[in-house]
């Protein structure tokens, strides 16, 4: 099994976005925040080449917006998963599965695209698709505090692909993956454990962002049900630490992954490192 991290976008949040209701005065001391109140964060996909499938998890924001869109976000230009696929010598030609973990805009937005003639196509032409079925249902209806992350071109041409296979709690298509869903960020959110010889290594996700958002209370303001989320938040932790997870952080800028140890102060972040620091999978 190959697992190789591929950076989608790079870009910025606003820092209060990140940590809920924990105060400036204490994320500051970790993070470090610009003029705007922005902290620097990253998308990071993941490729599992095994067993003949090359599933990608995730693809960030795209290009199907407006300048303004992007400009508001600070997107850094040039980085894109397309151009990461490709420095890690595959093309989306390859691709035969991308798994979403939930259809907010910057998981999404690059898995279509407009093509010569202004027509919207999908970039994974061999691709199957999978998401939540609660979490497809959530997103084509939006309420009106997650609307603005919904948009229904990142979404119709995945169903009218034919590919879209919407998944149920407990299903599990893929060898050596196992799916939760998880409900605090959004309905239906699905976060991967794949086993690999040596460990089980989570897909983050936005269930925890960052390494920063390990301690219990910083839940970002996004999340939908935010003391869903703190039990959920509790419950894999401790499981974590139990079980010596590689916790995988697709928006943590410095932090590729991490290991948790249960402490005085209830579970806590041991050292950071990258995937490739681990000798073999
Ligand atoms: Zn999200």
């Amino acid at each position: 099994m190959q697992l190789i991290p591929l950076i989608a976008d790079n870009w910025k949040m606003d820092g209060g976005v990140a940590f809920g209701v924990v105060p400036k005065s204490i994320w500051s001391r970790l993070h470090t925040a610009d003029e705007n109140n922005c902290i620097s964060i990253t998308t990071r996909c993941l490729l599992i080449v095994h067993n003949q499938r090359k599933i990608l998890i995730d693809v960030g924001l795209g290009d199907k917006q407006s300048q303004k869109y992007y400009s508001v976000r600070f997107r850094q230009t040039g980085i894109n998963i397309i151009n990461s696929l490709e420095q890690a010598g595959f093309s989306p030609n390859d691709i035969t599965d991308v798994l979403f973990t939930h259809l907010h805009d910057d998981h999404v937005g690059a898995a279509t695209r407009f093509n010569q003639n202004g027509e919207i196509e999908c970039v994974f032409p061999n691709a199957q698709y999978w998401v939540s079925q609660s979490q497809w249902d959530w997103a084509i209806n939006p309420n009106k505090r997650e609307s603005a992350a919904y948009f229904k071109e990142n979404l119709i041409p995945l169903l009218e692909s034919g590919r879209l296979h919407l998944l149920n709690e407990g299903e599990q298509p893929f060898e050596n993956f196992t799916l939760r869903l998880y409900n605090g960020h959004t309905r239906g959110q699905i976060i991967p454990l794949i086993q690999t010889k040596q460990f089980t290594l989570v897909y983050m996700g936005d269930f925890i962002p960052t390494k920063y958002n390990i301690p219990i209370p910083f839940i970002p303001a996004v999340d939908i049900e935010p003391l869903v989320s703190l039990l959920e938040k509790e419950q894999f932790l401790k499981e974590a630490a139990d079980n010596k997870f590689v916790l995988f952080f697709e928006h943590d800028t410095e932090n590729e992954c991490c290991t948790v140890a249960q402490s005085e102060k209830g579970v806590v972040a041991e050292q950071s490192f990258k995937l490739n620091e681990i000798e073999s999978l």
